[in-house]
């Protein structure tokens, strides 16, 4: 059985072997305790690479995408990012290390509540969270350097693309909820929109109006 401290090297090491590179993603992944995100009943599987649930039928992402989509973001330490998704906060945790100030949205304002905790206990005080439906984004404090959808949804939200600076990046699942989905990569040039296709990921769907 491996100790805690041999556990989070296992995991960063597999960050490694799923091409994460980038230096301030390694530290940030490293710093923020995965853990802290999820109940108690889960925490020795904090560090295994798997989706865990969070209440009101959700999950916290695998960490290893968690890794990819920070990582494909590029986030400068000026940017201004939204997330839509909060869930557990796990990825807004990562990001609040990475950028000047990470607003993030969810329609479950239970998931909310509990994220707004954990921020508070763990002395992060870089990131703004919403009850809301993020579909609309927050067009009072767009225009955003960098946007990231953790739910999927089957185009990219137009009332997202125009809240997101030129010279910008948005990081989101695309496809049905039902089938698998592509991680896309958009960049916001002066010519227009340029489209990556990332690889193949599974996210629960973008849902319209807020949660029970
Ligand atoms: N980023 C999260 C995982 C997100 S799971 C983490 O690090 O734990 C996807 C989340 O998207 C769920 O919590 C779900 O409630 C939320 N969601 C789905 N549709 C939404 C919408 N229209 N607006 C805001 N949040 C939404």
């Amino acid at each position: 059985m491996m100790n805690a401290a041999e556990l989070k090297m296992q995991f960063l090491f597999s960050l490694r072997s799923h091409g994460i590179t980038n230096k301030r993603v390694l530290t940030a992944m490293e710093h923020i305790d995965r853990s802290n995100y999820i109940s108690e009943t889960f925490t020795d599987r904090a560090y295994e690479d798997i989706p865990l649930p969070i209440g009101c039928g959700q999950t916290i992402s695998q960490p290893s995408i968690v890794a990819i989509m920070t990582q494909a973001l590029d986030v400068q330490r000026r940017d201004k990012v939204l997330e839509i998704g909060t869930g557990s906060g796990y990825q807004a945790a990562i990001l609040s290390q990475l950028a000047r100030r990470v607003y993030t949205i969810d329609r479950h304002s239970q998931l909310i509540a509990a994220a707004q905790n954990v921020f508070k206990a763990k002395d992060i005080a870089n990131i703004i969270s919403f009850t809301a439906d993020g579909s609309h984004g927050l067009p009072e404090q767009a225009p955003f350097d960098r946007i990231i959808l953790t739910a999927a949804s089957d185009d990219p939200p137009s009332t997202l693309l125009a809240q997101l600076r030129v010279g910008g990046t948005m990081v989101l699942p695309v496809g049905q909820s039902d089938s698998i989905q592509t991680l896309v990569k958009i960049e916001k040039t002066k010519a227009g929109l340029e489209y990556h296709e990332l690889r193949q990921v599974r996210f629960v769907p973008l849902l319209e109006g807020l949660g029970l």
